[in-house]
């Protein structure tokens, strides 16, 4: 399996991430990057480097003036007396009868859901650079790859068409599964990341086009709490083409391979011609986030699962946090996949 991947991720090197009222230094750090390359090359993975796209392919998703907020947004910030190293909002609005903002701190409030996706002096340029490589693997998937992995960071499943969220700033995988769209007339996204993927259930929460599918931990006790839950089913015309299945804290390989033989049921009755997997790693028993327990075999028979859903298929690269395992966890899931294929 072929992989994409670029060293412009590094323009995107966040450090605000606010825990239970403490700062921290942020998990969503570039030697996540630097781990994941190091699994590509002990897979023996060729490396394929992105090209770019502009701005077409960001723009089947978000929204004309979220795009023009993320890539004002730094030059506008560092223009404000005292400005701080990174922009944190200090407002949400939740938008009821509400104006939109022309000042550039009430646009970050009204572009973000949460304090967790802190933008930088290079944030546009590493996030343009994940969705450029999502949609090179999407289009190496359209001119005959039979699976193509996407080294994407930034993440993107927690973004929604215009809100920024959770680390991520655009959604790589819906961007991948719109792009695949051009030519695929129903297409599946399953997220295996530990956390729901609420971006991309929202961006296609009322399509019948494209089923969302999620397995994660159980929002009742997990970020991001207020989504992900198995009632969320898709709204008017893409009611019934959204799935999730939360899991209870600490599931191990199992219960997760089972999760995984309901998911592909949803996937076989939608009866799709292409397939994105938001690819997040943070299942991981040894991931720094602590939600379930999957074990590096465990990986490798999520891998077997995914490819014997027999799909053309893009792996975007969603979570995963350092630990030492990182790596070998992205080894053994491509690994499963190509001896399953
Ligand atoms: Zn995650």
């Amino acid at each position: 399996m072929k992989a994409v991947h670029t060293e412009l991720h590094r323009n995107h090197d966040p450090q605000f991430y606010l825990v239970r009222g403490v700062v921290k230094r942020t998990t969503e750090q570039p030697e996540r990057a630097d781990r994941l390359l190091a699994g590509l090359k002990a897979g023996k993975h060729e490396l394929v480097a992105p090209t770019a796209f502009g701005q077409g392919p960001r723009a089947r998703v978000h929204s004309p003036e979220y795009l023009n907020f993320l890539e004002e947004a730094w030059e506008a910030w560092a223009a404000l007396p005292d400005a701080g190293s990174e922009m944190i909002p200090n407002m949400h609005p939740v938008r009821n009868e509400a104006t939109y903002p022309t000042h550039i701190v009430g646009r970050l409030g009204w572009h973000t859901t949460d304090t967790s996706a802190p933008i930088g002096p290079g944030t546009w340029a590493g996030a343009c650079a994940a969705t450029d490589v999502a949609v090179t693997a999407a289009q190496m998937a359209l001119d005959g790859e039979d699976a193509v992995y996407a080294l994407c960071r930034p993440p993107g499943h927690h973004a929604y068409r215009d809100l920024a969220s959770g680390f991520c700033f655009m959604n790589n995988s819906a961007i991948a599964a719109a792009h695949l769209r051009q030519r695929h007339e129903r297409v599946a996204i399953l997220d295996v990341d530990v956390h729901h993927g609420n971006g991309t259930q929202g961006i296609f929460y009322e399509r019948p086009d494209v089923l969302t599918v999620s397995i994660h931990a159980d929002p009742v006790s997990y970020y991001p709490f207020v989504w992900g839950h198995a009632h969320e089913r898709g709204q008017g015309a893409g009611l019934g083409a959204n799935l999730n299945i939360p899991l209870p804290l600490k599931t191990g390989d199992d219960a997760y391979i089972t999760a995984l033989e309901t998911a592909a049921r949803m996937i076989h009755a939608f009866a799709p011609t292409a397939l994105v997997v938001a690819l997040g790693l943070d299942a991981s028993e040894h991931d720094p986030l602590a939600g379930l327990a999957v074990t590096t075999p465990g990986f490798r028979r999520i891998g077997a699962a995914l490819a014997q859903l027999g799909l053309p298929t893009v792996l975007v690269q969603e979570g995963g946090y350092l630990s030492d395992i990182l790596g070998q966890n992205l080894t053994a899931v491509l690994a499963g996949f190509e001896e399953a294929r």
